[in-house]
């Protein structure tokens, strides 16, 4: 009777294991071709500034629509590429691409400079593999734009891998004066001394608090620290997604200074993002 029930339980889950085994291949195989053939693309999705209701900049979100016509989220093809390196190739594209996307905004604007910037996520997995300013550099040369006009999004998983490397990188990176935020703060496990160390620009107050905010004086409370506490270390502070206009003047009147999230846009290709920053110029967004 025993082992009746092993050859059973081999019978079930030995198919299932090896068919998630082979999709995760599959996908990881496509994701490479869709790299290798230039089928990824960024959306971006206007920061607004508080007070003054102007577009700042976008931030640049990876997009793949696989071979089936289906969009395949980030959540889902981020992991993958980490898992299997495709994370550096990719973080290079997206760098590339933002970049290239910026010089064509600005030959579309009739050469005079669009006054935003983009931010651009990068995984800690490449921060240790790879050498992410030299894909800033790289990519500021190619395309023939201002540092000031590209942002480095990193997550505090980054910091925590290697804090030494990290602060190499960033002070790099700092260097051609591009800028750093720190995303999806207080999720992880930041050790605030590093914080007060690492040369960032931008602490990005994660959704998780933003969300029911407006009824939860807990969630209030975390906010006015993070934002006490980038104000004592000189940073800004944006809060992720915004989506009803109490949150927005709520997080306005605790002195965040951005905001991101459906209230103002979803994410949106990069001819609809620049119309949007247009129309922002003659009418405050917020
Ligand atoms: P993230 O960097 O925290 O990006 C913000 C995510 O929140 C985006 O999801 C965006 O669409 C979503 N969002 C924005 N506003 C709102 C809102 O008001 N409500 C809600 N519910 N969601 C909102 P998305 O585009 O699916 O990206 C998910 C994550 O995937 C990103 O989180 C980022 O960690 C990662 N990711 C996206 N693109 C890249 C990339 O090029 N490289 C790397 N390494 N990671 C990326
Ligand atoms: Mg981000
Ligand atoms: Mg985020
Ligand atoms: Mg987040």
């Amino acid at each position: 009777l025993k082992r009746a029930k092993r050859t059973d339980r081999i019978e079930i889950y030995e198919p299932e294991a090896a068919r998630l085994v082979d999709n995760r291949f599959g996908l990881e195989t496509e994701l490479r071709h869709a790299i290798e053939d230039d089928r990824l693309r960024l959306d971006f999705q206007p920061l607004v500034e508080f007070a003054t209701g102007a577009v700042a900049g976008f931030e640049a979100l990876a997009r793949w629509t696989n071979g089936d016509g289906q969009l395949v989220s980030p959540s889902e093809f981020i992991p993958v590429a980490e898992d299997s390196g495709l994370i550096v190739p990719l973080g290079q594209w997206a760098i590339g691409k933002a970049a290239e996307v910026l010089a064509d905004w600005d030959r579309q604007n009739g050469g005079e400079r669009v006054d935003c910037y983009f931010s651009v996520n990068v995984s800690a997995i490449q921060l240790v593999r790879d050498d992410i300013a030299q894909a800033v550099r790289s990519a500021l040369e190619t395309h023939k734009i201002g540092g000031e006009r590209l942002m480095i999004e990193l997550t505090e998983s980054a910091i925590i891998a290697d804090p030494d490397l990290a602060m190499s990188v960033l002070s790099k990176i700092k260097a051609l004066h591009a800028r750093i935020a720190m995303d999806d703060f207080g999720t992880g496990y930041s050790n605030l001394a590093y914080l007060q160390r690492l040369p960032l620009d931008v602490l990005k107050i994660d959704r998780s608090f933003v969300e029911h905010m407006v009824d939860d004086r807990e969630k209030v409370a975390i906010v006015r620290t993070i934002q006490s506490l980038a104000e004592t270390l000189g940073m800004r502070t944006t809060a992720e997604g915004v989506e009803t206009a109490d949150q927005a003047r709520l997080l306005s009147a605790l002195g965040c200074d951005f905001g991101q999230g459906f209230l103002f846009a979803r994410p949106m290709d990069s001819i609809s993002a620049l119309e949007f920053w247009r129309q922002s110029r003659t009418k405050p967004i917020f």
